[in-house]
């Protein structure tokens, strides 16, 4: 095999979100060499397209908020499923994060007497929403970015390097973590780096170091209809199964409720949740506000019954109600779902989300510029004049790696730690608006601790990548070209004969955007918003024959700038997570969050204990392909600690927790 390249660092943090560049920010400030990569342009993750805001509980706009407000909101919006360490500390710390970002140099907009100014969210109790307009992921992601330039040019001052002690590698892709004795099983063996390939140019890297943080972001990419860009296709999920670590929580996928329907091009493209915390309301074909229909009990106390209250709730926050457009996402989904269903929907299959009556058009366009130029310039609407067509749209995965809840440390692979969307346990089964941007700076904070401090205890015995395995990971990544390619032999290796036969394997040769989209319908279909047994067997189905066409997936050409080779990789990672959510919906026999079950409608208690945990199976790397590759365990949740649980009325414990769990207390 050719030579690879291999860079020496003390941490690598994969993924240049909110969560990857706030752990490089604490693993440098903790004076740890530090390299941060990311597959697309430094600046462009998703977190940059986060609109709505941060939340925190500041208590700017209500003084009523704390922390301890917030994290009842945070498990009563995960029901109760969420890793309840993991919603104690974000709701402590959120607040920190947002002051620290100020420190930064973000510039949150104001209230009048000159704070911090934050805004309604579904589920939140309180005004919570730190924000920037509808545009706060740029604010956020320019302030760290800023931070990070800041950080170089210290070093610069001190040792005439800008990239001494953190660099970023922008363009790049991970494709395998690496471990120190080579073979990437579930063994306990320490990380030792990654394994790299550089976008333009198809060179292979290796990126050596003892401590690496997965802050890849999210896996909409495996489902048609996604508010997620290119890159998120379940990257980190894949790879930290490929090194021996666990995911939990795979069954839960939340479905924005608002996303754009019309025209096809942008389907599925993201409607911020502050047009409804803003005043915007949701109407079916026949002009109703339907959402009054289907607040479930859990919620009832808590939400309007009328138009009226639900109204007097923005001016009057203490003598009425919550409008029911404001319940966590999972249920205003499943409703616009249901009146679709019912043939109340909008010409476009979607149902009416109306700002125009509702407010100035002045202060539409003062409070919601992003969605104004979106509808104008996509779809040929002006919100300020006429009501928006939504719909139910893939965005956020609440399963993730399964990490301790202090530490971000990965279970069972010594030196991996995620954080982000990447990690699993923090929503529980569904996430509140505006909790993943303060999730990305408590927990990135906390990754990159926790790996700077292993890293440093590691300095004297470095784990070392073995040559054969940084081998394999080479000849994995070529593999679709069908044989091994130097970068640069320009328009070598064909793959594929005049007849669309592969060479040598008599099979046919497969098209990787072909088997990508039959993925994505088969997700968006079968393991989509409302399951159902038979459905969700018949995806597995699909997945064992989409597993065993990827293996066949060829391309064309050489490997400077590639996107057909790019997407044939990333089929890989897409199955892998598929098979995930999948096996484990199929599993949970119950609905709860974003896991909704069409022929197991209710929850269920004895099913909030549960954690299901995917792994790699062992014998998964040598078995043909179409085999499947994921096992599924169940296990128990820690106990909730007695403090926490006190924070909530046993009337309301009791729609949650099993008689034992309560009478245990
Ligand atoms: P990301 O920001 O997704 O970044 C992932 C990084 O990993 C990228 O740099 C990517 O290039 C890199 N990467 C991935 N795979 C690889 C690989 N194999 N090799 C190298 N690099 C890799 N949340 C809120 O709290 N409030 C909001 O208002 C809000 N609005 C949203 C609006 C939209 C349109 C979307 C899509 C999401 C929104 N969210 C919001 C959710 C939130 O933005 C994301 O959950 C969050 O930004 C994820 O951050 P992250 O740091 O985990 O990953």
């Amino acid at each position: 095999m050719a030579h690879v390249e291999r860079h020496q660092w003390d941490v690598v943090i994969i993924g240049a979100g909110g969560a990857g560049l706030r752990a490089a920010i604490e693993a440098r400030e903790r004076g740890l060499r530090t390299a941060v990569i990311c597959k697309s342009l430094f600046g462009k993750a998703h977190t940059v397209m986060a609109e709505g805001g941060i939340a925190a509980s500041m208590g700017n706009v209500n003084d009523g908020d704390n922390w301890q407000v917030h994290f009842r909101d945070t498990m009563r919006g995960g029901k109760f499923l969420n890793q309840w360490r993991m919603a104690e500390l974000h709701a402590r710390e959120a607040p920190d994060r947002v002051w620290e970002l100020e420190t930064w140099g973000a510039l949150f907009d104001r209230t009048k007497d000159g704070r911090i100014s934050q805004r309604n969210f579904g589920g939140h109790e309180y005004p919570r929403l730190a924000h920037v307009g509808d545009r706060t992921g740029l604010e956020l992601i320019r302030t760290l970015q800023q931070k990070v330039v800041s950080l170089q040019q210290e070093d610069f001052n001190e040792s005439g390097d800008y990239e001494a002690r953190i660099k970023v590698f922008q363009e790049c892709t991970v494709t395998r973590i690496l471990k120190e004795d080579g073979d990437g099983g579930d063994d306990g063996a320490r990380v030792s780096g990654a394994f790299c390939y550089e976008r333009e140019s198809g060179r292979f890297f290796v990126l050596e170091a003892p401590a690496v943080v997965l802050a890849t972001g999210g896996i909409g990419k495996s489902f048609k209809v996604t508010s997620n860009s290119w890159e998120y296709t379940g990257d980190g999920h894949a790879l930290a199964l490929l090194a021996g670590a666990s995911l939990i929580n795979m069954e839960f996928v939340q479905f924005h409720p608002t996303g754009m329907v019309w025209p096809p091009s942008v389907k599925g493209i993201l409607v911020t949740e502050s047009v409804r915390g803003d005043g915007g309301v949701l109407r079916n074909s026949e002009g109703k506000r339907f959402m009054f229909d289907y607040v479930p009990d859990v919620f009832k106390e808590k939400y309007a019954e009328s138009e009226q209250e639900a109204d007097g709730w923005y001016e009057d926050p203490d003598t009425n109600r919550r409008p029911p457009e404001l319940l966590p996402r999972d249920e205003v989904a499943r409703a616009i779902n249901a009146e679709v269903k019912a043939g109340r929907g909008s010409p476009h299959g979607g149902v009416f989300l109306d700002v125009s009556t509702r407010m100035p058009a002045e202060t539409i366009k003062r409070r919601l510029p992003s969605m104004h130029h979106q509808f104008r310039e996509l779809a040929d609407v002006d919100i300020t004049a006429e009501p928006m067509e939504v719909g139910p749209t893939c965005h956020y995965v609440m399963g993730g790696v399964d990490v301790d809840s202090d530490t971000a440390a990965a279970r069972g692979v010594p030196g991996l730690f995620a954080a982000g969307e990447v990690a699993g346990g923090m929503h529980g089964s569904n996430r509140l608006g505006g909790n993943s941007l303060s999730d990305l700076l408590v927990f990135g904070r906390r990754a990159g601790l926790h790996a700077a401090e292993y890293a440093r205890a590691c300095a004297h015995e470095r784990p070392a990548a073995g040559a054969e395995q940084v081998d394999a990971a080479a000849a994995e990544a070529l593999r679709p070209f069908g044989e091994a390619q130097e970068p640069g032999a320009a328009g070598a290796s064909g793959a594929t004969d005049a007849s669309g036969a592969s060479r040598g394997g008599g099979r046919p040769a497969e098209n990787p955007y072909a088997v990508h989209q039959e993925l994505q319908q088969s997700m968006n279909e079968l393991v989509g918003i409302i399951r159902r047994e038979e459905e969700m067997s018949e995806a597995l189905e699909r997945l064992g024959d989409l597993r065993e066409r990827a293996g066949r997936a060829t391309v064309e050409g050489h490997r400077q700038f590639n996107p057909g080779w790019h997407l044939a990789l990333d089929l890989r990672n897409m199955l892998l997570v598929s098979e995930c959510v999948a096996r484990a919906a199929l599993n949970r026999t119950e609905s709860r969050g974003g896991h909704t079950r069409d022929d197991y409608p209710e929850m269920d208690r004895e099913w909030r204990r549960a954690n299901l945990v995917c792994a790699l199976k062992a014998a998964a790397e040598g078995r043909g392909e179409r085999a499947e590759r994921i096992s599924l365990r169940r296990r128990e949740m820690p106990p909730i600690r007695k403090d926490l649980l006190e924070l909530f009325e046993k009337e309301e414990l009791i729609k949650y927790l099993t008689d034992e769990e309560l009478t245990s207390e």
